[in-house]
């Protein structure tokens, strides 16, 4: 049975955390997207649904999420409209019993379809679901200014070089991501070769940037992945207000990131130091 109360929940979650997005100046035009796995209580409140199209095809089976629901933003959909008309500008679809094709629940009305970054989003959906013991439910892409700034500013970035840069940029950013940020360099968006890596990437970080276009962030919930983004952009500006004020004459040691780490009982990648 259809539980209005329940659906309005999410769709408020969603509301919040697109209308952050889009004040923050990260989802200019059609820019960003977002996609939520439905947890076993937002599943059932789609129930009864009729559908409201045929099964499509996606470009690769995926049977890990077999039978999953996932709120969707559209593609082509701008994120600032999502709190204004979310049944236009988000979507529930569902995948079929083997993981090769979704079908329209609710939304994108009059018609539509998911993100162009399908692939990015329902293969990272896998690794998270895996890695957090399906406790991960929030996937979020979006182009914040100073993360992607940074990719242009600073040579031979890798994920070496990427995490240690932001976690001594703001000495709250280990603690926040202490897995480190996986650095991908550039593959064209929308791509399978950018969503396995980027879903790759998953398994090991909850941060990913894309080289020259933006950055992805998993989490339990909406605001655990907007806030893993957010910490991460608030170091990228810091660091670049620090190379525009003519470099840093000091920094974080080694030995001060790892006591934070531990102080917090946050489990850090030591091999980021290597
Ligand atoms: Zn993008």
């Amino acid at each position: 049975m259809i539980n209005y109360t329940i659906m309005q929940k999410i769709i408020d979650e969603i509301k919040k955390t697109s209308g952050d997005m889009a004040r923050r100046g990260w989802a200019e035009s059609n820019g960003g997207n977002i996609s939520l796995r439905l947890n076993s209580e937002n599943y059932a409140c789609f129930d009864g649904l009729q559908t409201k199209s045929d099964w499509i095809k996606l470009p690769v089976a995926i049977p890990e999420i077999a039978g999953e629901r996932f709120l969707v933003t559209g593609t082509g959909r701008f994120l600032r409209n999502i709190e204004v008309f979310p049944e236009k500008n988000i979507g529930v679809i569902e995948i079929d019993r083997k993981g090769e094709a979704w079908q329209l629940l609710w939304g994108y009305e009059p018609t539509g379809a998911p993100t162009s970054e399908l692939p990015a989003h329902l293969l990272s959906h896998v690794s998270i679901k895996k890695k957090s013991d399906n406790q991960s439910f929030a996937f979020i892409h979006t182009h914040p200014n100073s993360v992607i700034a940074l990719t242009y500013a600073v040579a031979n970035l890798d994920t070496k070089s990427l995490s240690k840069i932001l976690w001594q940029s703001h000495a709250e950013c280990v603690v926040v991501f202490p897995q480190g940020i996986e650095f991908l360099s550039w593959k064209m968006a929308g791509s399978m070769d950018l969503g396995r890596a980027t879903a790759e990437a998953m398994l090991r970080r909850n941060l990913a940037v894309w080289q020259f276009h933006g950055i992805c962030g998993c989490g339990r919930n909406l605001d655990e992945a907007f806030g893993r983004i957010d910490v991460a952009e608030k170091a990228a500006e810091i660091c670049l207000r620090v190379m525009a004020a003519g470099g840093a004459k000091q920094t974080l040691t080694d030995t001060q990131l790892r006591a934070i780490a531990a102080n917090f009982n946050c489990p850090i990648d030591e091999s980021l130091f290597e």
